[in-house]
């Protein structure tokens, strides 16, 4: 349920009313915008009189959300959520900010981390992604650094100054993302409820990654058990559903992003990398994407695609990178996002 508030509401009213709403069990979230303040309640609301509520002078509007999806639900926070990354906050995505998050799939060598690392930074990436523990089809596939891969991602950032985004798989790992800027919850793991309750309750952004069979509200209610511990910073990821379609690995859902733009005020990001699964269709969608509205791209860079561990054919070389980095910045300008440069 969200209660407007009158423009000059009295505070002693208003106080009085959240005292009683709180003593109800009902827990309250204040969303102050330029002209309108809400309120948000989660809990039972069944037994809250909207009429009694209307009757109120501090009240200019209550309305029930229909949507099982509460704290994630624009309804509930109609600003856009800007989260920040880094010490120093300085990379943002969300509200107009746009992120570019590019590496490769698994972090592989020192080498080849701090080569890529340096590259996309330099092509201006604003965060580095790379997979330190990796879920593989096959239980003899490369599994990923594990934590020396993080250990790498670490450095790489120190010599950058790139926010590090990396995918944990299990609780058990959770003790190695201590300094880890993003934590990504991978498609795989969209629905492990437990996973995501204990994330919940850590402060770190936390990048969803949509399940391959996932529904759009599926998507949400998974960011909403995120949301519901207290953890706000989520960041929702596209990345393409299994389709009938066999000449790409996943189909990009292109209308998934003005759908989650319109429901949520969370960030969203696309990953044309594991939603195409091939590296030469990785620059139309990537500009698709941003012409669709996405905050974000999630794109993985390879410096020896040929020889990579993991997803190599699906991964751009730097200089490829380089060129959509100019590309995805005109698109910006084109659609009338930005002025200049990503
Ligand atoms: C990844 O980003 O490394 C990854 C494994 O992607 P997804 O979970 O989308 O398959
Ligand atoms: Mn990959």
């Amino acid at each position: 349920m969200i209660i407007i508030l009158s423009q000059d509401f009295d505070q002693q009213e208003l106080d009085n009313l959240i005292t009683w709403l709180e003593n109800m069990g009902l827990e309250i979230h204040m969303s102050e915008g330029a002209n309108t303040t809400i309120m948000g309640l989660v809990g039972d609301t069944s037994a809250v009189d909207i009429n009694l509520l209307n009757a109120l002078d501090c009240v200019a509007d209550v309305k029930r959300i229909q949507e099982p999806f509460k704290k994630a639900n624009r309804k509930f926070h109609p600003q856009d959520t800007v989260i920040s990354l880094g010490a120093d906050g300085a990379a943002k995505i969300g509200g107009g900010n746009f992120m570019v998050i590019a590496g490769p799939c698994s972090v592989e060598s020192p080498e080849q981390i701090s080569q890529i690392a340096a590259a996309v930074k330099d092509s201006g990436a604003q965060a580095l992604r790379g997979g330190a523990f990796k879920p593989r089809t096959s239980p003899y596939a490369f599994q990923g650094m594990q934590a020396d891969g993080i250990e790498l991602l670490l450095e790489a950032r120190k010599n950058t100054g790139l926010p590090i985004v990396t995918e944990i798989m299990d609780l058990n790992q959770l003790e190695f993302f201590d300094e880890v800027d993003v934590i990504q919850v991978g498609a795989r793991n969209m629905q492990n409820f437990v996973l995501l309750r204990e994330l919940g309750k850590i402060k770190k952004p936390i990048l969803l990654k949509r399940g391959f069979a996932a529904t759009i509200e599926e998507l949400l209610m998974s960011a909403e058990y995120l949301m519901a511990g207290g953890n706000e910073e989520v960041i929702l990821c596209e990345r393409g559903v299994r389709t009938f379609e066999p000449l790409t690995r996943n189909t990009l859902d292109l209308s998934a992003i003005p759908i989650i733009k319109e429901l949520s005020h969370l960030p969203v990001v696309v990953d044309p990398s594991h939603a195409t699964g091939v590296a030469r269709y990785v620059r139309p969608m990537s500009l698709a994407a941003v012409a669709a509205g996405a905050d974000g791209l999630m794109v993985e860079v390879h410096n020896s695609p040929k020889t990579a561990l993991c997803d190599g054919q699906q991964s751009i070389t730097p200089l490829q990178f380089d060129s959509l980095a100019k590309d995805i910045a005109a698109m910006r300008v084109a659609i009338g996002q930005c002025n200049e440069g990503i």
